[in-house]
């Protein structure tokens, strides 16, 4: 089939029967380097020639298609372009490139990007068509997973641009509310109306649980879009970890010890790490609602202090532990059972993170859990 090419150039006068053959040869040769398949018809689409890469690419060797209806065993179809169009591209500009359609010999579909030209003789007729064919199957979808992955990127983005904004609308009207609420309290107290200044109380202690949802809402959007400010000085861990226990035991029903010391002040953003540690002591409350106690120690190292929150309730499944950390999280147990968002442990991790330290878990179901964190002493 190369024949039909060399054969306009052995036309030539003077070219011996040897060139022709060498011209075929070289022909051929030439044919079936080319990386992209090559498929030759003539005006009716009827296969001449189909290289070595055609041949790897459909499957089909050239003996089974000489002389067939290219689309035809191809069965190709035109996504971008209807028929008239891409014939009509041809017909007036000589040339049509774009996306098709395939089907390989066995059923296997293939994108490829098609560039098809007309074959014109000596007098500037068209005698036939000449495709050359690349797969693009996997460089489509390649693409098409790239544009999954930004359309979720874009997604978690608005999501997060979402909680900012309704967690900062929903911020001034619960202020306001806590201050009527504690000036209604004082008034209640002044006249003696004791029952009355409760409820008040009590009130103001849910506003400030609202106030606290909505805090850690806002910051796990802050921390996805990495908009948290640090402001780190070395402070002294035992007795700030001794007052935040003062504090936490006044609501608590469970027993709070402390044992253990820091060696030296530790680097950090007292604020921040407070978030982590009253964070933990809440949840080991929390998970351990038959338990009476929560047992904190402190343990110094070389370089770093480790704090320990212990508690002796649910505990936590093995299969858990490597995702509780994850934004949004609460196994299955905590769902229907205790108040929560799955936000904590998140905020607690990035935080621990933003001061080079380290946050992991023990637990076993039942038995309870033990949570850890690690942070580095300042430097003298
Ligand atoms: P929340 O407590 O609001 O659900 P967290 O991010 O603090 O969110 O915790 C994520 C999940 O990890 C919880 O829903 C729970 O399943 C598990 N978890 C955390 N702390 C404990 C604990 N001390 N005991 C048992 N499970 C825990």
């Amino acid at each position: 089939m190369y024949e039909s090419f060399s054969m306009q150039d052995s036309n030539n006068e003077g070219i011996t029967s040897l060139k022709v053959e060498k011209d075929q040869a070289f022909q051929a040769n030439i044919a079936d380097s080319i990386a992209d398949a090559l498929i030759a018809t003539d005006l009716d689409y009827r296969i001449l020639l189909w290289n070595a890469a055609a041949e790897r690419l459909y499957g089909w060797t050239e003996k089974d298609v000489l002389g067939k209806d290219v689309h035809l065993i191809l069965s190709t179809t035109f996504p971008d372009a209807n028929n008239e169009e891409w014939q009509d591209h041809l017909r007036t500009r000589g040339y049509w490139q774009g996306e098709v359609n395939q089907q390989c010999k066995d059923g296997r579909q293939v994108s490829v990007l098609t560039s098809v030209s007309y074959i014109k003789d000596k007098t500037g007729t068209s005698i036939g068509t000449v495709a050359s064919n690349r797969d693009i199957t996997e460089w489509k979808r390649a693409q098409l997973h790239l544009q999954e992955n930004d359309r979720s990127e874009e997604a978690e983005q608005r999501k997060d641009e979402f909680i900012s904004v309704a967690s900062h609308e929903l911020r001034t009207p619960v202020t306001a509310l806590k201050g009527y609420t504690q000036l209604l309290q004082r008034a209640f107290e002044r006249q003696g109306m004791q029952k009355h200044a409760a409820i008040l109380a009590r009130m103001d202690g849910q506003l400030d649980r609202l106030t606290k949802l909505i805090t850690d809402l806002l910051d796990t959007s802050k921390m996805q879009m990495g908009k948290v400010a640090y402001i780190k000085a070395p402070f002294d861990f035992n007795s700030w970890v001794a007052d935040m226990i003062t504090n936490l035991q006044t609501a608590s029903p469970h027993t709070i010890t402390l044992t253990g010391t820091a060696s030296r002040k530790v680097m950090g953003d007292k604020d921040r790490l407070e978030q982590v540690l009253i964070n933990l002591i809440t949840n080991a409350i929390k998970f351990s609602p038959k338990a009476e106690r929560v047992d904190i120690k402190i343990v110094s190292e070389q370089d770093t202090v480790t704090v320990h929150v212990r508690d002796y309730g649910i505990g936590i499944p093995k299969e858990h532990h490597h995702k509780i950390f994850d934004r949004f999280f609460r196994a299955s147990y905590a769902n229907n059972n205790f108040p929560g968002m799955g936000i904590g442990l998140y905020i607690s991790h990035e935080i621990v993170q933003a001061h080079n330290g380290n946050i992991w878990v023990k637990s076993t179901p039942k038995r309870g859990s033990t949570f850890f964190v690690s942070l580095p002493f300042a430097q003298d």
